[in-house]
């Protein structure tokens, strides 16, 4: 999204989207702090499309879409991937306008349940590739499978920034595994392009499936080890840049 802040983060800070837990997978129960490994064997996603009505996210020069139109069209192809494998509820069905912290709020408490928040991000012009930001130690593994599906959909990657943790409302704050995806930089003007084409999204939306059915089935097996747990405050939007 536009802003007059550092263009990296732009988009993170307006998404700027929750003690220690038991040693043993956690199968997606409430947990403050998230100090634990991920889940595995949950029932239901909440897919959350980043932005919507009053506020449009990034805007692409090249191509005139918007954030929040790609990311719900994402979200329900997302849901469609999924197929009734997983349980779904979408944050936001329709154009509208909902607070971050009531998208935390409304993801927090529910057993057996893991966030994932999709958005598109807005740079300088050079930068592209999907990044995936976490913060809690119970989404590094399905943080891990999504940055993979998608960096194997994807032409480019953003560098070394592909998996990022960042203490954001929707990274920290949820009391449930939560994870935020950026699928791609609208300001770049051939990755925009890419992400105006519907068979793009719908391929991104298959890799994220499969990632999610994968943490499903398989725990953190394979995402190699767990962060360090930090014991950090919830987000909040006075939070500096990057904290
Ligand atoms: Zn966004």
């Amino acid at each position: 999204m536009k802003s007059r802040l550092a263009p990296l983060f732009a988009c993170l800070l307006a998404a700027s989207c929750a003690g220690p837990g038991s040693s043993t997978s956690n199968n997606g129960r409430p947990d403050e702090w998230g100090h634990r490994p991920g889940p595995q064997g949950f029932d239901t996603v909440i897919i959350d499309a980043g932005h919507g009505g009053k506020d449009p996210g990034a805007v692409s020069r090249a191509t005139g879409q918007k954030e929040k139109d790609l990311a719900l069209d994402t979200a329900k192809r997302l849901q469609r991937q999924l197929g009734g494998r997983v349980k779904t509820r979408l944050m936001r069905s329709d154009d509208r306008f909902i607070e971050l912290d009531d998208r935390a709020s409304r993801a927090s408490g529910k057993g057996g349940t893991i966030l994932v928040s999709l958005h598109y991000n807005s740079s300088s012009s050079g930068i592209r590739g999907p990044e995936t930001y976490y913060w809690r130690v119970d989404s590094h593994g399905l943080a891990t499978r999504f940055q993979r599906a998608m960096a194997a959909v994807s032409p480019a990657e953003s560098g070394n920034r592909g998996l990022v943790r960042r203490r954001l409302r929707l990274t920290r704050n949820p009391d449930i595994p939560c994870v935020l995806l950026e699928l791609g930089y609208l300001s770049n003007a051939a990755e925009a392009k890419l992400c105006a084409d519907p068979a793009y999204r719908d391929k991104m939306a298959a890799a994220i499936a499969r990632a999610i059915l994968d943490q499903q089935a398989k725990g953190d097996a394979g995402t190699g080890p767990l962060p360090r747990p930090i014991n950090a405050p919830p987000s909040r939007p006075t939070d500096p840049a990057g904290s």
